[in-house]
């Protein structure tokens, strides 16, 4: 097995009929499977773990080692520059928390409507611009905002829209926003498992990603990015190893530097080892094959979609927009959560259903539909992603699954 190849891509489902399939995984965009890389570093670290940064023991100095070695990786992968900082959270939502929390005090943070709930609901101050219908339009909406803006701003953007795997110009945007001082934050949870993401390159100030979009498994996310508004920023989580000194009156005590102000309480070797095993893996890997193979799967599932015409891909930038390996459909007439269960139930096919934590989004793609029969908003869309390990095999059965489903 290779580093990337993903373990339990064998994993048997029994369908109505009895019949046994092989499972096949379309909900990357919710969670990839594990890579063997990830599954690696965890095997090695269990049978000698201990708590990092406490203790003395060969345990704790190994775990102390294998963490802060994660570390490196996960800035060596994020293309981090002197003076940033890579602070290990729980995952993207709590990155983006965390640094919501550090904003220097009357920032406005600019956004564009259409955000995951996670880069939307976060930030005090947020100035809404309407989700525009062009990448150009979004970078002259940008700029017209930014001549408005009175005081200190940021401007947080995805890197890739989880609904829609359409890529952003982060770059232009970037551009913009830092000719007129303004800091870029980019969440990055659907775009770093399938592009290189350098900060520098995507000229971002700061990155937001999951382990568990990345091949590894849950409960680690890193937020990279400049260290001056974190060192100056209360503790996200007040509590052990966030505190360098506590006196016995309330109040006396100083905080630690570093990204230990932000880790308060026991880190997460394991959960960090296996995403930064990942990262190390991907540093390596040759990222145009799996591109070239990520966007031949997709071209696939279009061409076969073709054929299925009650299925509509919906898109905010239309069609020809670069995207990630991800297609949402409005499905006129049809309930996309029970479609979603059928191909579950009856074909052994995981794909997701819903609005996706971005319903000001799905309800504006679902209302710029052709609202026939598309139903109310609410219903929402059906979601088809996939990545590493993902076959031709996968998408023609989805497309032939779906045709049946819808039919009858
Ligand atoms: N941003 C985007 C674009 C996402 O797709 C997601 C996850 N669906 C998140 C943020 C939040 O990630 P997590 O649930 O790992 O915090």
């Amino acid at each position: 097995m290779s580093a990337l190849d993903i373990i339990g891509d064998d994993l048997k489902t029994e369908l109505p009929s009895g019949e046994t399939v092989r499972f096949a995984h379309l909900d990357y965009a919710a969670s990839a499977p594990c890579a063997e890389a990830a599954a690696q570093a965890v095997a090695e670290l269990l049978p000698r773990y201990g708590s990092v940064h406490r203790g003395t023991g060969v345990r704790s100095q190994t775990s102390t080692v294998a963490y802060e070695v994660a570390r490196d990786v996960v800035a060596e992968f994020a293309g981090a520059r002197p003076g940033d900082q890579v602070i290990f959270t729980r995952n993207t939502t709590d990155a983006l928390n965390l640094l919501a929390r550090a904003l220097p005090p009357g920032t406005t943070t600019i956004l564009f409507d259409g955000e995951h709930h996670a880069n939307l609901l976060p930030w005090p101050n947020p100035l809404r611009l309407a989700a525009p219908p062009t990448p150009e339009a979004a970078v002259a909406a940008l700029e017209a905002a930014l001549a408005e803006v009175d005081g200190p701003a940021v401007l947080t953007v995805t890197g890739a829209r989880n609904v829609t795997g359409e890529v952003w110009p982060v770059r232009e945007l970037a551009e913009v926003a830092h000719a007129y001082g303004v800091r870029v934050i980019v969440d990055a949870a659907q775009l770093a498992p399938h592009h290189p993401v350098s900060l520098g390159e995507l000229g971002a100030d700061y990155l937001a990603f999951s382990g568990h979009k990345l091949y590894a498994p849950f409960g680690a996310g890193v937020l990279v990015g400049r260290s001056d508004w974190l060192d100056a920023a209360a503790p996200y989580l007040l509590g052990g190893g966030a505190s360098a000194t506590v006196g016995d009156r309330t109040g006396e005590l100083t905080w630690a530097d570093g990204p230990a102000r932000h880790e308060g309480g026991t880190p997460n070797l394991l959960g960090a080892a296996a995403l930064a095993a990942v990262c190390a893996a991907l540093l390596i890997a040759d990222r145009d094959a799996l591109h070239r193979h990520e966007q031949e799967l997709l071209a696939r599932l279009r061409e076969g979609l073709r054929d299925v015409p009650q299925a509509r891909e919906v898109s905010l930038f239309g069609p020809d927009h670069p995207r990630v390996g991800i297609v949402s459909l409005a499905l006129p007439g049809h309930d996309p959560a029970e479609v979603a269960r059928r191909l579950g139930r009856e074909h052994g096919i995981g794909v997701r259903a819903g609005q996706f934590c971005a319903h000001p989004l799905v309800r504006r793609l679902l209302s710029t539909e052709n609202s026939e029969s598309c139903g109310t908003a609410g219903t929402g869309l059906l979601r088809a992603s996939f990545g590493l390990g993902s076959t031709t095999e996968e998408i023609d059965r989805f497309v032939t699954a779906l045709a049946a489903v819808l039919r009858n």
